[in-house]
């Protein structure tokens, strides 16, 4: 299933024991869509084209901005005004010609949800808003599709993993509830240090790996929280809202 050149690029990550062979494999026939070419979904782009996912699908309907460069190393100053969803897969397949990658200039939205995610294994959202993470959790509740989420303010990032369409996990709603006009986190007004982003986003892609190919202890149902402002990691568990109405059986 992996040639000699694919046996030769992934031999670090194959010869760890929790990995291995089946891993490599697994990551191969896997699919991961990415909500958001930003400064999470850089760095989430960069190590799952390098560690080898099958296919990756980035959807992202913005344009590169000079702002972005601080923290969006897939960007240059001469992809500025051109589609971020396009310059990442381009960056994308330089990093790793084994991947297939699919780029979509467009919001995700409920209209849209099932001809952008298809047979996707697994969703990294790392997008700037509510109302298309509240979208992407109703696709991946309601397609079964496992919900990577990663967030982050000025010194603070988090990390989570739902599976809301099972009767004992929550959904993203379950967290943060089902109103797309809330206070949210805006790198625009908060401002946010670049390498916390990619600090996140390359956690994020960690734990989307853990999720596809299960070694160590699964993040399902627990929100992992870093504030880099004073270095302090914790992590708590989201319980299942059952009055939630995205998730509720
Ligand atoms: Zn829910």
């Amino acid at each position: 299933m992996l040639s000699d050149a694919e046996l030769d690029r992934y031999a670090r990550q194959i010869i760890v024991p929790a990995f291995g062979g089946a891993g490599q494999a697994k990551l191969k026939a896997a699919h991961v869509a990415i909500v958001g070419a930003g400064g999470i979904g850089c760095p989430a782009i960069t190590y799952l084209a390098a560690a080898g996912v099958g296919r990756l699908t980035i959807i992202d309907h913005d344009h590169v901005e000079r702002s972005n460069l601080q923290r969006q190393p897939l960007f240059t100053d001469a992809d500025i005004g051109m589609p971020k969803a396009t310059v990442a897969a381009d960056a994308g397949r330089r990093i790793n010609p084994h991947v297939d990658f699919a780029a979509h200039i467009v919001r995700l939205t409920d209209a849209n949800a099932e001809d952008l995610l298809g047979d996707t294994s697994l969703i990294l959202d790392g997008c700037d808003n509510f109302t298309t993470r509240l979208a992407v959790n109703r696709a991946a509740v309601a397609r079964e599709i496992p919900l990577l989420s990663a967030a982050i303010g000025a010194f603070e990032g988090q990390v989570a993993l739902y599976h809301g369409w099972r009767a004992d996990s929550p959904c993203y709603a379950c967290l943060v509830g089902s109103d797309p006009n809330q206070e949210g986190i805006n790198c625009a007004e908060t401002g946010v240090m670049g390498a916390l982003a990619g600090m996140i986003g390359t956690m994020a892609a960690l734990e989307a790996v853990r999720a596809l190919t299960g070694w160590g202890e699964p993040l399902a149902g627990r929100l992992a929280i870093v504030d880099m402002l004073d270095r302090r990691w914790r992590e708590v568990g989201v319980a299942k809202d059952p009055g939630c109405p995205i998730c509720r059986h």
